[in-house]
């Protein structure tokens, strides 16, 4: 049974079609990665995922609910942005529980799980610092901190690594792949960097001008690619 399902996903932007009719199933716990070349349409779908943009037509089920049309707040995702898009006037601990206040949650519920996730993510002490005091890679775990503390069942991250330097982003790709263990959550997983790809997902979707060329493990894209764009994308076995 797949917890995210996809049907015939289209997205039309100022008249041009930018998602081509997307099927797609995602099952609990699996940690996707959807990869492509830059304007190939990854943030767009993921974003249609989020609820961020609006579908021009198909439907998003969640587990065998419909959620095409319901809030993002109301959907049970999370999303990590490239930018952090952190609130520089707050302290981490307030950047990671402001949502969580919003929410008129108890405060010392959301003060267990602001505390949760600074442990998970080794942000303790960290906790009173405003962003612009935080080097990239810690900005980076605050971002993460505010989607852990919200317990989705599905952690939606752009291009997350994007901004940090090389040995940061092999650091904090091992960190991610302990939190996907941790949490034991699905997450998607948006990038146009195949090493990227390769060593996170379970399952890999090639994007290609709107449309999904092949979905498969890293192994199967490796050595059984469908098409010359998916063996050029992903490098062919020498
Ligand atoms: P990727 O994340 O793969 O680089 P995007 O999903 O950001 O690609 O963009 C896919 C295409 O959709 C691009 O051609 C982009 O210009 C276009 N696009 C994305 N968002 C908008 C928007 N809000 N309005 C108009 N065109 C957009
Ligand atoms: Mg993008």
């Amino acid at each position: 049974m797949s917890d995210l399902t996809i049907k015939n996903l289209k997205k039309v932007f100022e008249g041009l079609e930018i998602i081509k009719g997307i099927d797609l199933d995602i099952r609990d716990h699996e940690f996707v990665v959807f990869v492509g070349p830059s304007g190939c349409g990854k943030s767009t779908l993921l974003r249609l995922i989020a609820g961020l943009e609006e579908v021009t037509s198909g439907h998003i089920y969640l587990d065998d609910k419909e959620i095409t049309d319901i809030a993002p707040a109301k959907r049970d995702l999370a999303m990590v942005f490239q930018t952090y898009a952190l609130y520089p006037h707050m302290t981490v601990r307030k950047n990671m529980s402001f949502a969580l206040d919003l929410a008129g949650i108890d405060k010392k519920e959301v003060e267990a799980k602001v505390n949760e996730a600074a442990r998970i993510l080794e942000l303790e002490p960290l906790l009173e610092r405003k962003p612009k005091a935080l080097s990239g890679g810690q900005r980076q775990r605050v971002a993460i901190g505010r989607a852990i503390v919200r317990h989705p069942k599905i952690f939606l991250f752009d291009e997350p690594l994007s901004n940090l330097d090389a040995a940061l982003r092999v650091q904090m790709r091992l960190e991610l792949a302990r939190l996907h263990q941790e949490l034991n959550a699905t997450m998607i997983y948006v990038t146009h960097d195949q090493v990227e790809a390769m060593t996170l997902a379970d399952k890999v979707v090639v994007l290609n001008a709107g449309r999904v060329e092949q979905v498969g493990s890293p192994l199967t894209l490796y050595h059984h690619p469908v098409n010359r764009f998916v063996a050029g994308f992903i490098g062919t076995p020498k």
